[in-house]
């Protein structure tokens, strides 16, 4: 492993999606100065396309007014049924299984409302602690909405004493004691903390067995690494597309119901007029007929703008395809890790898997410094022009996205933490 910057450059000039990197306009800093940008696990960078794709709604807007709903080239009234064929590839769907609305914790409750339905001795909710706040706190008030006890029927399974990760054993050995009283599972495709890839097969299939609907938060997981939701048998997912997928802050979210739901009557749900068969929305009559498809969950006339950037990004997404932005991340998160071990061995402590196939693009790093000299390091890499995160009680995030990061950014990282980590 040679840990020379000319090394990061050749690699760069031997990867074949390069030039994807210069289809997004990075942030800057006030000099004008291209940052070193490594959140795109929590905010993607701007695809160019995508303010082309938002200048023309404005366009239409004024050009067309309300008949911009069914005219103009992308007309308002299906804009999102653009995306859905390029979405079900990139989350192993069919398209009738997808569908863009909303943002990421109202889909998680609309969601809950059809596949939480308590009953009988089946009354639990089951996740994972630490969980993303807005999960938990969606799943604690679905519970009470409920009229339960979430210190009863919220059962929260926690990585063991001393470890970070949750081990799959733990999660398969919860499904088996606690299955009968189990009612849905939710867990996180890859975890926000940890970056650890769960394994969506084997869980969905025992959560399955035991007679749990089992679905999934897949916020760090979409356009990161590969999902197969339809043969993997999930019952339901939400994500949001603001991180890997590059769709703009507050960006419209993403649902999955897999098909042997879709054109169920039994199960109930909270309805709107977007959700309703659209041959006969407009003849504005009482009664509900939802869409056969992701599509019928839909409740309120979608917000365009927030769609847009969307639409743009997963043309991208269709263009280069999953595979082969996987395989790059894999070298290049490799990569980083490579160097971390060689460069920052005993200071940083890498709490993502080691294995690629249990994590996907970003890594967790826990500085050995103290939680103030770590925050006081994180501060010096944002002066230098580095952009990871922070997520308290003390772990900096990085993500080397393979759309639009390279292998010298992920060097100049490393360079970057070394320096503050010697100068404390
Ligand atoms: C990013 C993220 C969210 C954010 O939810 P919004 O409703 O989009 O604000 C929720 N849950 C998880 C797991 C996340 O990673």
């Amino acid at each position: 492993m040679r840990l020379d910057r000319d090394h990061a450059r050749a690699l760069d000039a031997a990867d074949s999606l390069q030039a994807w990197r210069e289809r997004f306009v990075l942030p800057h800093d006030g000099a004008g100065r291209e940052l070193i940008y490594l959140c795109g696990h929590s905010l993607g960078a701007q695809p160019a396309l995508a303010a082309d794709y938002v200048e023309e709604i404005m366009r239409d807007w004024r050009r067309l007014g309300v008949d911009g709903f069914f005219e103009g080239r992308r007309r308002w009234l299906d804009y999102h049924e653009r995306a859905l064929p390029a979405l079900a590839a990139l989350v192993g769907a069919q398209p009738l299984e997808v569908t863009v609305m909303n943002t990421l914790t109202v889909n998680l409750h609309l969601l809950l409302a059809s596949f939480y339905r308590p009953a009988g001795a089946r009354t639990a909710l089951l996740m994972e602690r630490p969980a993303f706040p807005s999960d938990r706190y969606a799943a604690e008030s679905q519970v009470r909405f409920h009229g339960l006890d979430p210190a009863h029927d919220l059962i929260e399974i926690e990585p063991r004493d001393g470890e970070q990760c949750l081990r799959t054993e733990d999660i398969l050995a919860a499904i088996e004691r606690d299955g009968p009283r189990i009612a849905t599972i939710l867990l996180p495709g890859v975890q926000y903390l940890t970056g650890q890839r769960l394994d969506v097969r084997s869980i969905t299939a025992a959560g399955r067995r035991a007679g749990c609907t089992v679905g999934w938060d897949l916020a760090h997981a979409v356009g990161n690494v590969p999902l197969a939701l339809h043969d993997d048998e999930v019952d339901f997912a939400v994500w949001c597309h603001y991180k890997y997928v590059n769709g703009g802050p507050g960006a419209a979210g993403g649902a999955f119901v897999h098909a042997r739901h879709v054109a169920r009557r039994d199960l109930p749900r909270l309805a709107g007029w977007w959700g309703h068969d659209k041959a006969s929305r407009f003849r504005m009559g009482p009664d509900f007929e939802p869409i056969p498809g992701a599509d019928g969950w839909q409740v309120s006339t979608p917000s365009l703008l927030a769609l847009a950037p969307v639409v743009a990004s997963l043309e991208h997404f269709a263009a280069v395809g999953l595979p082969a932005l996987r395989a790059k991340s894999i070298a290049l998160t490799r990569y980083m890790e490579s160097l971390i071990d060689a460069r920052l061995d005993g200071r940083v402590a890498v709490l993502t898997p080691r294995a690629p196939d249990e994590r996907g693009a970003a890594l967790s790093l826990r500085l050995e410094c103290g939680r103030d000299a770590a925050r006081a390091a994180f501060e010096g890499m944002l002066k230098r022009g580095i952009v990871p995160d922070w997520r308290e009680p003390g772990v900096i995030r990085a993500a080397p996205a393979p759309f639009y990061n390279s292998y010298d950014d992920a060097w100049l990282f490393v360079d970057a933490l070394d320096a503050e980590l010697r100068a404390r």
